[in-house]
């Protein structure tokens, strides 16, 4: 099939690539020239493992091009998925903008049937606006149909999770576009949700804000955990054995961030206001999750004393491990505390210090974890890396100025920190 895929970030970038090896012709469009000029060079302008592999591979198959000309990537494709950005507005509403903007653009091109899909998290009722700003312009009368297709690839697993995936949903209003996508998924092995376009944009919305609630709530039972002197690993494990609870997204830590679930809460709690509802569940989930980043701050405090001119290493800064995003990372806030503190702060991340950079240029960035631990006062880990597991815990000591571990992702055993000699703080636990 031919695929325009509008809007290649993290999710237009990996699902027009993967739309291509499975065999279609696609065309991913962006209006950043730099990212497209980047991208026609083969230079992959996010972290995320296997894509570059795969992007190459595609291209020179001639199944995957990258453009800016969104008007002939429309008129050549059957299917336009929608997959530009939808940022929070400072009301913590969705900006549909750029929806809004490629719709139009679509409207103004077709000149023979075009199914367009929504791959974009959006909220409730989106649809029906695609529809409709479609149906204004097109005065022609040219058929289409549009759908919803929510994504929910994570970042870090981002290519598996497209290829292998809990479920496809699709939002319809025509067996004609159900016929299409679900020809197009075909040679993915999971289970296709047929459903209305308004159930599969909450769909989305209510997934994410369901794992959003996971988090903090094993955060609020890490802090009962604390007062009481058990251990919320021990907790978690015993409520996840649980088939109903599950053992997924109850890890206590620093909090959740990316550019999705802190996002996408606001956006519901906004979509629930708009319709009448006080969605009070989530509003504590948002309250609790940035009370949890304070908590760092706070366990920093309690072991330093005085924050003012103290050097405290960071490690990770990237939301989660596996990608160099850092929209909405805990990270981003805690420095931000500290250096209102007038802490000295030294960093090292695989992959996200490029991007921190921009937001914090005077910062120390080291080469390695080891640099970061050298005449340190006390080291935050606030990304759980596979590298960081496996630290020369010796080394890291020797090199500390005090032996002082906030661990906010809970990698390491608390008993053997202090057995090795140093001041460990973890999150919920002894
Ligand atoms: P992103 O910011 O990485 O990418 C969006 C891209 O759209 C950018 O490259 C931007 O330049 C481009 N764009 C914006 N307006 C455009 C226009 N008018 N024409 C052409 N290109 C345009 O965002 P993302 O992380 O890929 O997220 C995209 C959508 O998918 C969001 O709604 C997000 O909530 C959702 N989503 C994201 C993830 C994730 O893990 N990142 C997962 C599932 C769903």
């Amino acid at each position: 099939m031919k695929i325009a895929m509008i809007g290649t970030g993290y999710v237009g970038l990996v699902t027009g690539t993967c739309f291509a090896e499975l065999g279609n012709s696609v065309i991913c469009v962006d209006n950043d020239l730099n990212k497209i000029k980047k991208l026609n060079q083969g230079i992959i302008p996010i972290y995320e493992p296997g894509l570059e592999e795969m992007v190459h591979k595609n291209m020179e198959a001639k199944r995957l091009d990258f453009t800016s000309e969104i008007e002939e990537a429309i008129k050549v494709s059957d299917i336009i998925f929608i997959a530009v950005g939808t940022p929070p507005k400072e009301n913590g509403e969705a900006d549909l903008s750029s929806v809004e903007k490629v719709s139009a653009i679509v409207a103004d091109v077709m000149t023979e049937y075009k199914l367009v899909v929504g791959k974009s998290t959006v909220p409730v009722n989106t649809g029906r606006w695609i529809k409709k700003t479609i149906n204004i312009r097109n005065i022609k009368g040219v058929d289409f149909d549009i759908a919803s297709n929510p994504e929910f690839l994570r970042e870090g697993s981002a290519i598996n999770d497209f290829l292998h995936p809990d479920r496809i949903v699709i939002g319809v209003e025509s067996e004609k576009a159900k016929n299409l996508l679900c020809e197009l998924y075909k040679p993915i092995d999971a289970p296709i949700l047929v459903t209305d376009i308004e159930s599969a944009e909450i769909i989305k919305h209510a997934s994410n804000s369901f794992l959003a609630t996971k988090i903090s709530f094993i955060n609020a039972i890490s802090i009962i955990c604390e007062l009481s002197g058990a251990d919320v690993r021990k907790v978690a494990e015993g409520m996840g054995l649980d088939k109903r609870i599950g053992k997924d997204f109850l890890s206590a830590g620093a909090g959740f961030g990316g550019f999705c679930f802190p996002k996408d809460l606001s956006a519901f709690i906004k979509i629930a206001e708009n319709l009448g509802y006080d969605f009070r569940l989530l509003k504590e989930v948002e309250n609790i999750n940035s009370e949890q980043k304070k908590t760092i701050v706070k366990k920093i405090r309690e072991n330093l004393w005085n924050l003012n001119e103290k050097t405290v290493g960071i490690l990770g800064l990237s939301f989660k491990p596996n990608t160099d995003d850092i929209r909405y990372a805990p990270s981003i806030d805690i420095i931000g505390e500290l250096l209102k503190e007038n802490v000295q702060i030294k960093a090292y991340d695989p992959q996200a210090m490029e991007r921190t950079k921009r937001i914090f240029p005077n910062i120390v960035y080291c080469r390695n974890p080891y640099e970061v631990c050298e005449g340190t006062d006390a080291l935050v880990i606030l990304t759980e890396w596979d590298e960081f597991k496996e630290l020369d815990m010796k080394r890291v000591k020797a090199l500390l100025k005090t032996p002082i571990i906030i661990d906010g992702r809970n990698i390491f055993d608390p008993e053997i920190m202090r057995e090795d000699g140093f001041l460990y703080t973890g999150i919920g636990t002894k």
